[in-house]
């Protein structure tokens, strides 16, 4: 076991100043908080919290990282809390180990591969400080290390995870060697056959092997010693994984994937290694298009060294590698050692810092394929695009930044995204309005009842959903325009006293569609919606004679009593049967609009109606209204009242609320999920909008009322 003196010493070696009281601290309220708990090795539970932090000293970590390591599981698992944390060590360390145990919380269920980088992406997102990815690497790193003590398909699922989300992050961070020894550790708990062959295997043939690159290395050390380059030169290990990924992959012998001699050659300076690859240039003849520099155009996780590949003295092509003492450090462990290059302050520093080290290592950038990758990867949320949020079932969805519930709704399934009518948000009810963030459980709600409509269009963010969305409508506008079509032209129809349903149906119907260029008569009738062709003309082609309009038509119906007050006036029409339309339900106070339908009489939107708006190409079914102010009537609206946690006595105080504005309830529909949230909706009489607004405001003033909406429609 890691003891505490061990870290004390090595810190300060390369962060100078280090507060090791505090680190000292940190070990002793870690001891006491995971007092009498055990790994499942059977070690009590301290000895995972130092070997992480030791892994950290290993990275290189400022102490603060190394700190968080040492207190990174009592969240989880101790009674203390975030503020606890942020009482004894400070903010920055609290909200490290609260990152840490929020990344924790993520489950990954999926094994799909673009699911996968989702949810590696979302990682970065969640971890506002890059030092939270550090410690939950070396987190996993070491309970892969001691992996075999749990059950065998809890150990599977940790690997499978491992080569998934931690092995990649790791490669993406320029973290190779801490990649390698997940992949290993995977392997061996996954195929732990095929792990040991592999081991035999290697150690068999690299005692075969030692001879010769001991050959090439002998006379390259001779040669650059010669030219009084200082070098140091290593066969080069290849990891068992990536041995075993190859072979299993690409269906290739071990001995072919081995065989090949691979040399690393580390000089002191940029300009020695050029003349190294002059000197072993003039040793051995270059394979061609294999000479590679990312010494000039380092790849993307800042990876840098100048790669060729020769036919070596026994005819043999030979791998060789030449880099500097720091870019080896930095191949071995990447963004770890970019950590201490600048002086740092506070937290937010560090985040700019790594912002403007990312800024500039993108500069230098300039031989990758895709050379947003990195930076997409390392800090999404730096560079705001996306968010990451999951489905109840654990996937991870990327949606653009500022996209909605509908959005998300749209990305489950068409027909959700088109009965979207509210969702929960982390089991909380939420506007379809509300703007999704980083990690958020969205669960949608959904009504046979509903559909798009226009406004969706103003809020919805993703491609995805704007093209449904307009597919939808336009859609329903061309059967909105068929119907209203046949309504016109069965009116004027009537005006002529002819049989709309035989004419219709008739031939003289369909061969006027085919005359006029129509392929159905559908697309006839939809042209009369639109209002491109006119109901009188098409009557007058399929009409069995001239049109005669007969007398004294209107006679009858002025004769009929006036109707009852209905709370509106009509400009120049008395009698009409007038009826609020459900789908905006418009109460006195909200312009309104009439609208003529066939068999229904008038009926009364609000203007800002969707139905009024997609038939404004009709404009003779649109008919000039306004409320009548002298003759109110009551009328009914739905509100919805949203509930942030249910108590004894708050319906009443509700309804209380309601009845204090005289409004007189006529329903009441009160639901309430497990977790004590719910939504209540209530149909309430009111004479006009200002009286709706000072029921809503007096609901609004009720303890635990989260919002008040109304509900257009009843
Ligand atoms: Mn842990």
């Amino acid at each position: 076991m890691v003891e505490l003196d061990a870290l004390i010493e090595e810190i300060p070696k390369y962060q100078p100043g280090a507060d090791v009281d505090l680190l000292t601290r940190a070990y002793e309220f870690s001891a006491a908080s995971h007092q009498g708990q055990q790994r499942a090795s059977g070690e009590p539970y301290l000895s995972h919290p130092l070997e992480v932090a030791q892994l950290l000293v290993g990275f290189k970590m400022d102490v603060t990282t190394v700190i968080a390591g040492l207190l990174h599981d009592v969240l989880e698992d101790t009674r203390a809390t975030k503020a606890d944390l942020e009482r004894e060590f400070g903010k920055e360390i609290a909200d490290l180990v609260d990152g840490v145990t929020k990344l924790g919380k993520l489950a990954f269920s999926s094994r799909e591969e673009r699911q996968a980088e989702n949810f590696r992406k979302m990682l970065v997102a969640m971890a506002r400080d890059l030092r939270v990815l550090m410690i939950k690497l070396a987190d996993r790193l070491h309970n892969m290390r001691t992996v075999h003590y749990l059950p065998d398909d809890r150990a599977r699922k940790i690997a499978q995870e491992t080569l998934d989300i931690y092995a990649p992050l790791a490669h993406r961070l320029g973290m190779a060697k801490v990649k390698a020894e997940l992949e290993d550790l995977a392997l061996r708990t996954m195929h732990a056959d095929a792990y040991v062959d592999l081991q035999k295997r290697v150690a068999r043939r690299r005692l075969e092997r030692e001879a010769d690159i001991n050959h090439v290395i002998a006379i390259l050390e001779k040669k650059l010693s010669e030219v009084d380059i200082e070098s140091q030169i290593r066969g080069r290990p290849k990891h068992f994984y990536s041995i075993w990924k190859k072979m299993h992959d690409q269906g290739r012998e071990f001995d072919e994937i081995y065989d090949l001699t691979a040399v690393r050659i580390i000089t002191s300076s940029v300009r020695d290694c050029y003349g190294t690859l002059g000197v072993v240039h003039s040793l051995w003849k270059p394979v061609p298009g294999r000479f590679k520099d990312f010494i000039a155009m380092p790849k993307v996780n800042m990876y840098q060294s100048l790669h060729t590949t020769v036919i070596g003295p026994k005819g043999d092509p030979v791998e060789i590698q030449i880099r500097t003492w720091e870019m080896h450090r930095i191949a071995e462990e990447g963004i770890a050692a970019h950590w201490l290059y600048k002086e740092k302050k506070s937290g937010k520093d560090k985040l700019d810092e790594s912002l403007l080290w990312l800024r500039q290592l993108m500069e230098t950038q300039q031989d990758m394929k895709d050379p947003r990758e990195f930076m997409d990867t390392v800090r999404v949320d730096l560079f705001p695009d996306e968010v990451y949020v999951f489905t109840p079932k654990g996937d991870v969805k990327a949606l653009p930044e500022g996209a909605t519930p509908i959005d998300f709704a749209f990305t489950v399934h068409t027909k959700v995204g088109e009965h979207c009518v509210g969702a929960k948000v982390n089991g909380k009810l939420v506007p379809l309005r509300y703007t999704l963030r980083q990690g958020d459980i969205v669960e949608i709600i959904t009504s046979p009842n509903q559909h798009p409509s226009r406004d969706w269009l103003k809020i919805v963010k993703s491609t995805r959903a704007r093209a449904k969305i307009n597919q939808w409508l336009k859609t329903e506008e061309r059967s909105r325009s068929i119907e209203l079509g046949r309504e016109m032209l069965e009116r004027e129809a009537k005006k002529y006293r002819l049989n709309a349903a035989a004419l219709l149906a008739g031939e003289d119907m369909r061969r006027a569609a085919s005359d006029l260029g129509f392929p159905s008569v559908d697309d006839l009738l939809a042209s009369v919606g639109y209002g491109k062709s006119s109901a009188q003309h098409l009557l007058n082609r399929i009409a069995p004679g001239p049109l005669v309009e007969p007398p004294e038509r209107s006679k009858a119906a002025a004769a009929r009593p006036k109707s009852e007050p209905q709370g509106v006036r009509i400009r120049g029409v008395e009698d009409l049967l007038v009826r609020f339309a459900r789908c905006c339900n418009p109460l006195p106070g909200d312009p309104i609009t009439g609208f003529i339908t066939r068999g229904r009489g008038l009926t009364v939107h609000a203007r800002d109606c969707l139905t009024v708006a997609k038939s404004v190409l009709d404009r003779e079914r649109l008919i000039n209204v306004e409320w009548d102010v002298e003759e109110p009537a009551q009328r009914p609206v739905r509100i919805a009242v949203y509930i942030g946690r249910d108590r004894p006595g708050l319906l009443s105080e509700i309804t209380g609320a309601i009845s204090s504005q005289n409004g007189n309830i006529t329903k009441a529909e009160v639901t309430v999920t497990a977790d004590r949230r719910g939504i209540n909706h209530f149909v309430v009489e009111v004479s006009d909008l200002n009286q709706l607004q000072g029921i809503m405001s007096a609901i609004r003033d009720v303890p635990d009322v989260i919002n008040v909406e109304r509900v257009r429609g009843l």
